[in-house]
């Protein structure tokens, strides 16, 4: 079956904005306003759309898919635009980091009376990071106090980048009346409401002046980045639109321009321009050359080129629950084509699965695709192995394009179902949240037989327990966050580990000698097998390794997990009849025990990448404060009207900060983390948190 859209029409963008600046008004309208240039199957004139949206605003969800597709036509072509949903909140960057890696370009919006704000700023750094093209969308411009030079001020500052106006505000606040476009220099009027008619004026005269030196600017901008455009226009030549248009998609693909409009998603104006920018500058799938990863045996570099003559190659980078087909698996398709009912690998997990059902979602309803092309977007149903993160490919060319491991969460909190209700839902909705977040873990305590949630900061694990309530209905409390500390090791030691029981009866046999040493921070644990000559017969080796794995899983100083450890097993004895498997495991957990004891055992905390920024005046306080925490302050720079802190800090000292930052700035700071590495924990606070931790087993 041939391809139904040609791979240079499609857009796989994102929404990105700081909350409540609306991303949610924007994407409605956006999937509105789609949804009347082009109906899917089915779906009646409009309504279905419409009813959707009130469904989803009455639930106060707003699009819920991870990705959803609309088609939007311009010059009389037909694009399809996949809008891939990117968690609003930054606490948790992986998951940011995968949206933003999924797709193509992203819009910015900005609301008009705020201008750019702290966690814009965030995800805009994010998105540099990844290479990401912009778009900038300056909202709200009919709010009291919006003001649109200030917002693309604001933009050139703090974000340090090239704002590119494309469209000019007509009258602000309750006069806010529709644009002028820069290129046709016509005023754009949006019918009322919801009219999705777009009409184009005469520029009005008291605006004519301000529209042609705005062209003006916007003509010099895009001419400076191309120097024979540039000297074209000092001789004075006539640059035809479309060459400037083309270099600005160029420039915009590039990172080195953002164009930018401006408009009321409320009050339904600014979106269908926005729309068509969309499509004129950002990118398409086949404007990036190709896509990078490795091979999962031999460790080679491979890539492959966004075509669908290349061999098959796809990221999961969603996991949902639809509740009416189940698992979904959403996935971008890198290169080649595939199948419904071909067999693809899961090269993460190395194994193999037959592709059932595929479907994209577009607003208000779910369609089956027989077949995915270079470029796609959709969702697969039924696989089995799959969690976000994983790669797919060819099973005969396997490519693995992200690693696959995750961070370790940092932070447990203990969680606990309200009544016995809830009791039974818990469990089954946490397995379907911990499918979709690979950096989410669960285990039981087993002394206290507690369940215990951890994850990567405090908001996530706050998130996790909201959408606990709100999507399955499980209400849970929940005891004060646990910081996830570690154990390990600093000098070298040789160890025995011996376990002989030889009084009556079959006995029990197992002798080892172990050589610990220190790792690398971040290396985790190593198991060698240096015995020769059967001094230890080989079958019971592995059991030898699992008793001193099952031992690192509670360390000797206060029963945390111990990591960045070698063991290296290099002697031992055994017994004709009485050594066993279990003797041999008992003697490895014996060895390790014995082994971190004497190995000058410490403690390791989690620290954390921290970014706050305040106010000048609170700088003085703020400092103080983070200094009480143990911070160490890397570099303080300016922004307008602001200090940026950098600095590294004990994730420890890190409970309850919102709380102190808002009240040492009046509510005027905000700050944002992410997990940087594991150091170890100062000597005099071990022995604090070993002496709570004491208490709290006494007192039971
Ligand atoms: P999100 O948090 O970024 O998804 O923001 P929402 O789309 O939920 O919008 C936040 C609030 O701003 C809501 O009350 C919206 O009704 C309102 N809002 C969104 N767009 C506009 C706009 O263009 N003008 C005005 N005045 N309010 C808006």
């Amino acid at each position: 079956m041939p391809r139904e859209y040609p791979i240079e029409k499609t857009r796989n963008i994102g929404f990105i904005a700081h909350i409540d600046a609306g991303k949610t008004t924007v994407s409605e309208r956006v999937l509105y306003y789609t949804g009347r240039t082009h109906k899917i199957g089915e779906v009646h004139e409009g309504t279905a759309t419409m009813d959707w949206m009130v469904q989803e605003r009455e639930r106060g969800i707003t699009i819920t898919a991870a990705a959803t597709t609309c088609f939007w036509s311009k010059n009389d072509q037909l694009y399809r635009i996949n809008i891939i949903d990117t968690p609003g909140h930054i606490d948790f960057t992986a998951e940011v980091q995968r949206s933003l890696r999924v797709l193509d370009g992203v819009v910015v919006i900005f609301d008009g009376v705020a201008g750019v704000e702290p966690q814009s700023e965030t995800v805009w750094r994010q998105a540099n990071r990844f290479g990401v093209p912009k778009l900038a969308f300056i909202n709200k411009m009919d709010r009291i106090g919006a003001d649109w030079q200030m917002s693309i001020d604001s933009i050139q500052k703090k974000l340090a980048a090239k704002p590119v106006p494309l469209n000019i505000p007509i009258g602000t606040e309750e006069n806010f009346e529709g644009v002028i476009d820069l290129f046709k220099m016509k005023e754009i009027h949006f019918g009322e409401p919801f009219g999705s008619k777009v009409e184009e004026k005469e520029i009005r005269p008291e605006y004519q002046e301000r529209a042609r030196l705005m062209r003006e600017r916007m003509i010099e901008q895009i001419v400076e980045i191309d120097e024979d455009l540039m000297n074209q226009y000092f001789e004075g030549k006539e640059i035809a639109e479309e060459v400037l248009k083309k270099a600005l998609r160029r420039a915009t693909c590039l990172n080195q321009l953002v164009p930018v409009l401006c408009g009321t998603a409320l009050k339904n104006k600014g979106i269908q321009p926005l729309l068509d920018a969309i499509i004129e500058y950002l990118p398409s799938p086949v404007d990036k050359e190709e896509i990078c990863g490795y091979h999962p045996q031999t460790n080679q570099q491979e890539s492959r080129k966004p075509s669908d003559n290349e061999p098959f190659s796809a990221l999961v980078f969603k996991i949902t629950t639809d509740p009416f087909v189940g698992k979904l698996a959403f996935f971008r398709v890198y290169s080649g084509t595939l199948k419904a009912g071909e067999t693809i690998l899961n090269t993460s997990k190395m194994e193999k699965e037959r592709l059932g059902r595929i479907v994209r979602m577009h607003a208000a309803m779910r369609e089956e695709v027989k077949e995915v092309f270079a470029g796609d977007i959709a969702a697969a149903v039924g696989l089995k192995t799959v969690q976000t993160g994983d790669t797919l490919s060819d099973p005969s060319q396997p490519i693995l394009l992200e690693p696959p491991s995750f961070p370790e969460p940092v932070i447990s909190v203990a969680i606990e179902p309200k009544t016995r209700a809830d009791q039974e839902k818990i469990s089954l909705a946490l397995s379907h949240l911990l499918e979709e977040d690979p950096t989410l873990k669960i285990k039981t305590d087993p002394e206290t037989g507690q369940t215990l949630l951890s994850g990567m900061g405090e908001l996530h694990l706050e998130i996790i327990v909201d959408r606990l309530r709100r999507e399955f209905g499980v209400e849970a409390v929940t005891g004060r966050p646990q910081v996830a500390y570690k154990e390990t090791i600093t000098t070298p030691v040789k160890v025995e580990g011996k376990y002989i029981r030889q009084t009556g009866g079959r006995g029990q046999y197992g002798h080892v000698w172990v050589e610990l040493e220190p790792l690398e921070r971040g290396k985790g644990f190593e198991f060698v097998n240096k015995i020769k000559g059967g001094i230890i017969p080989s079958e019971f080796i592995p059991w030898v390794e699992r008793g001193i794995k099952n031992a690192l899983e509670k360390g000797v100083l206060a029963g945390y997990p111990v990591v960045d450890i070698r063991a290296t097993l290099y002697d031992g004895s055994y017994h004709e009849v009485d050594s066993s498997n279990l003797a041999f495991e008992i003697a490895g957990r014996i060895a390790l025990q014995e082994g971190e004891k004497k190995a000058a055992p410490t403690m390791l905390e989690p620290i954390m990448k921290l970014e706050v920024v305040i106010p000048p005046e609170f700088l003085g306080e703020v400092v103080g404060d983070l200094n009480s925490r143990r911070a160490k302050i890397k570099e303080i720079t300016e922004r307008v009207n602001s200090k940026v802190i950098d600095a590294t800090i004990p994730l420890a000292s890190m409970v309850g900060y919102a709380t102190a930052l808002r009240s040492l700035t009046r509510g005027r700071g905000s700050f944002v983390i992410e997990f940087s590495h594991y150091e170890e924990v100062p000597r005099h606070l071990q022995e604090e948190i070993i002496g709570t931790l004491d208490k709290k087993k006494s007192t039971g």
